[in-house]
């Protein structure tokens, strides 16, 4: 057997913005690592817009990701106006990854925060909802968004939830909805929540109606353990919990489908700091450990989790952390991808 036959294929989209130089540090990491991956690239984003592929990536590019399964993603920009559909949504229904799945863990001390016993997991449901990109205009006046819930949609991502706090050994799920609101919509998500928990008597359990679950959220996130919310609800609590950490920086996501799995930082494009090598690579290496448990490579994706903690527990931090370098100026994202580099083996 040979050694290019263990590599496992995996596509990499670099994205707009701050994507290449986030991905460039990433890859460098994981090649420092040892990972055994045989990146395949592709073009995303602006740049095919503007080539006149409206959806924001080339149909050849699809072929690559049906064949490796395995998707490290760049931030994309959506050109403001023009009708353009925004190529996430197109690839999570495409794909059909309908679990997004955002750990968002505080580094106290080491990251400032308010919060520093925070340790939670944000299971956003991923394909229904508003997100269905289903408007309408009635009058020139008047305007309509279909909100979409299934019952197979609602099962398939609860059950994913409680699956995943047991694999982790997680012990409450809470569940978020305006069902005294929509009782039609969240109020089957909410249904679907208490008929799955039942087959779970070890997991804790509880609904909070959106808007306080979003208050205690922002006062007590320490409170939280896994939090499974439809599409919105989710967008919104994520960007939270993840900037109570100290950094949208900071945080990682899987978006997990049944045939394919996407890996990517819940930040977007940056484009006010981007070409300046001063984004923080973090949200983007910490969803690249994700992908290589998820290929099998749990070895090296702790060795390089482990030097990314050292690295924090360094003082090592980028621009939006407030980091300086001895001489001054604060790290880039290679700078700090170097430093993670120089901690592989090293335990936090
Ligand atoms: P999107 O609509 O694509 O989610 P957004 O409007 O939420 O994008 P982001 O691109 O995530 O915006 O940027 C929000 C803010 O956070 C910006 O000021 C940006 O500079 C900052 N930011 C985002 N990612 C990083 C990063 N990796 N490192 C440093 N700062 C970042
Ligand atoms: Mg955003």
């Amino acid at each position: 057997v040979s050694t290019m036959s263990e590599l496992v294929p995996i596509t990499v989209a670099r994205g707009d913005g701050i994507g290449p130089e986030i991905m460039d540090a990433t890859l460098r990491v994981l090649q420092a690592a040892g990972a055994r991956i045989a990146p395949e690239f592709i073009e995303i984003g602006e740049q095919q817009y503007l080539a006149g592929h409206s959806s924001g990536i080339a149909p050849q590019a699809w072929d690559s990701l049906r064949r490796t399964r395995v998707f490290l993603k760049g931030p994309i920009t959506t050109p403001q106006g023009g009708g353009y559909k925004s190529l996430n949504v197109t690839i999570r229904k495409t794909l059909g990854l309908y679990a997004n799945v955002r750990p968002c863990v505080s580094y106290a001390p080491f990251v400032r925060t308010l919060h520093p016993k925070m340790n939670l997991v944000i299971v956003r449901e991923n394909e229904e909802d508003l997100y269905a990109g289903i408007e309408h205009r009635q009058t020139d006046e008047v305007f309509q968004c279909l909100k979409l819930i299934t019952r197979p949609g609602c099962e398939k991502i609860v059950r994913y939830a409680f699956e995943y706090a047991r694999r982790h050994g997680r012990r409450k799920v809470t569940c978020m909805t305006k069902d005294n609101i929509m009782k039609m919509t969240d109020g089957l998500f909410h249904r679907v929540f208490d008929e799955i928990a039942s087959d779970y008597p070890e997991i804790e359990t509880e609904h909070l109606i959106i808007d306080i679950g979003a208050a205690r959220l922002a006062t007590r996130p320490e409170r939280f353990d896994v939090i499974v919310t439809p599409n919105l609800y989710g967008d919104i609590l994520s960007d939270i919990a993840a900037e109570l950490t100290g950094s949208v920086g900071l945080a990682p996501s899987a978006n997990i489908g049944d045939h394919v799995a996407m890996f990517e930082a819940i930040h977007g494009s940056a484009p006010d700091i981007a070409g300046k090598g001063i984004a923080n690579p973090s949200g983007l290496l910490l969803a690249a450990v994700l992908m290589l448990v998820h290929i099998g490579q749990p070895a090296v994706a702790e060795t390089i989790h482990n030097a990314w903690l050292r690295t924090i527990e360094d003082g090592v931090h980028t621009a939006e952390l407030h980091g300086t370098l001895s001489i001054g100026r604060p790290f880039g994202s290679m700078d700090f991808a170097d430093a993670v580099i120089e901690r592989l083996g090293q335990r936090p």
